[in-house]
């Protein structure tokens, strides 16, 4: 262990001065990239067997390592789901009474050797997400948001039709049982809950009459022991209402984790959200929506969610990309993970995307194409842009920090202090791999990494330069042995 300067060489020398039983490979051939390369499966139109097999043969051979797969669109289960039999409900989506496209997809993505995330969209049956009608609020009326009496006439109310209400406990729980099933039943690696289009938001009620459905109001006045509908014709009741569905919307997604975790303890759970922390700022232009009643950061400090995939629906302006980058993590919790998906009109754009998440401590991105992939799009991406092999960094947190920290060492080799400072610390966190490791040993690696990248800050290494891709490595290392730390915890 070299002598670090300073308060840094005393914090890490408890957890290095142990010998270490594992030898490190001074190979230098070309390792994996630590880098999440999503494809989004869109459900829009429906789709055919032959589609998905094509379209996850062509997603993989253009360099994706992570399939996004739809597994609940408005109201209806991509697999026969015995939550919605026993509920009364359709068991599949009507257009899939042959086969059965998560079980096809798992064993596509098995083939392949990629990793699949299944995505439900829990709250917003908006038509633009599937060709087949919803039925779902028509068999449960009770879950439907429901607006504020004194707005009936309002143009909002046809967001009735179509948003399912997370407070009602029945529907709750019927969202709860449809997750257990499927982590229990499907071997996914991951959840991706879609949050966008979510019904509670902030604002006045003229903004966001929602949502006074009776399950609300019960809720609300066992909480305060207050009528929801006399609080809300003041503005100081309208305040205690939004900071109540703000708790319901927490409460909400830590059942939901909860269930899915029991189910299976180490699958991701993801949220996918709108970026509405960006909504108001400069280049956004007028408000056009008021926020979700959801508070991203404090779900991801708390570690109720793991990871936030940021919709950036926008255009892909190189420039703008990056910026819209560092302001969500600036925005979100200075520790959590963040993947960007990002719509991608031609295979050109990815240029930018992967300039720009190979910059900052991002995991990597999911790109959303608007028309399917052909085979010179993805043998021209392939080449292009995703040659270098890559590993999803999400499934195996401490293997992909180890990777990023290896490459920091490489990179450093000529500079001893930094050289085997760097190899101590592949050291553990490959240890910490390898063996089951305590939450108070990942706990460290974390703390030690923010020292690091502190020291390096604060110039430490006095005349040896550090690059900010290093800076960002180290970033990006500590959020991953930070997703461990919740494999461990839960
Ligand atoms: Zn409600």
């Amino acid at each position: 262990m070299p002598r670090w300067p300073d308060e840094l060489g005393r914090r890490i020398i408890p957890m290095t001065t142990q010998t270490l039983p594992i030898t490190l490979s001074e190979s230098h051939e070309l390792e994996p990239l630590a880098e999440t390369r999503g494809y989004f499966l869109n459900h829009s139109k429906g789709f055919s067997s032959e589609f998905v097999r094509q379209e996850m043969e062509r997603a993989v051979r253009a360099g994706f390592n992570l399939i996004i797969f739809p597994v609940y669109v408005n109201g209806y289960t991509l697999y026969p789901s015995q939550t919605s039999a026993a509920a009364g409900f359709a068991p599949i989506n009507p257009l899939f009474k042959k086969w059965n496209p998560l079980a096809e997809a798992t064993e596509i993505a098995h083939d392949l050797g990629v990793g699949l995330w299944g995505l439900l969209r829990l709250y917003n049956f908006h038509p633009r997400h599937s060709i087949v009608p919803h039925r779902l609020l028509k068999r449960f009326p009770d879950w439907r948001l429901a607006i504020h009496p004194d707005f009936k006439d309002s143009s909002l109310r046809r967001r009735e039709n179509y948003v399912a209400c997370p407070v009602n406990r029945d529907y709750r729980r019927y969202c709860g049982d449809l997750l257990s099933e499927l982590v229990t039943s499907y071997a996914i690696d991951g959840i991706v809950i879609n949050m966008t289009g979510y019904g509670l938001r902030r604002g006045s009620l003229e903004e966001s009459p929602f949502c006074f459905c009776d399950a609300c109001r019960h809720e609300f006045s066992d909480v305060t022991r207050a009528n929801m509908l006399a609080k809300s014709k003041t503005t100081e009741g309208m305040a205690q209402i939004r900071k109540w569905q703000g708790e319901v919307s927490t409460e909400t997604l830590e059942y939901l984790r909860h269930r899915i975790i029991k189910s299976r303890r180490t699958i991701r759970m993801v949220c996918r959200a709108q970026p509405q922390w960006r909504w108001n700022t400069d280049d956004a232009g007028p408000a056009l929506h008021t926020e979700y009643c959801i508070n991203w950061a404090d779900l991801l400090g708390r570690g109720i969610v793991e990871e936030l995939v940021v919709d950036h629906d926008e255009k892909v302006v190189p420039e703008l990309f990056s910026s819209r980058l560092v302001s969500d993590l600036v925005e979100l919790h200075h520790e959590a993970l963040v993947l960007p998906q990002i719509g991608i009109n031609s295979p050109e754009e990815i240029a930018s995307v992967i300039a720009a998440v190979r910059k900052y401590a991002v995991s990597g991105f999911v790109a959303q194409f608007d028309r399917p992939l052909t085979d010179e799009d993805a043998d021209f991406i392939q080449r292009e842009y995703l040659s270098a092999p890559a590993q999803i960094a999400e499934s195996a947190p401490l293997a992909a920090a180890a990777l990023l920290l290896r490459l920091v060492q490489q990179r450093h080799e000529q500079n001893d202090l930094m050289h085997d400072f760097m190899r101590d610390f592949v050291r553990l966190v490959e240890r910490a791999y390898r063996e089951r490791t305590s939450l108070e040993a990942l706990e460290l690696i974390c703390d030690n990494l923010a020292g690091l990248r502190d020291a390096i800050r604060r110039g430490r290494l006095r005349d040896y330069k550090i690059g900010e891709d290093t800076l960002r490595d180290i970033g990006l290392a500590r959020r991953l042995v930070r997703l461990a730390c919740f494999d461990v915890r839960s």
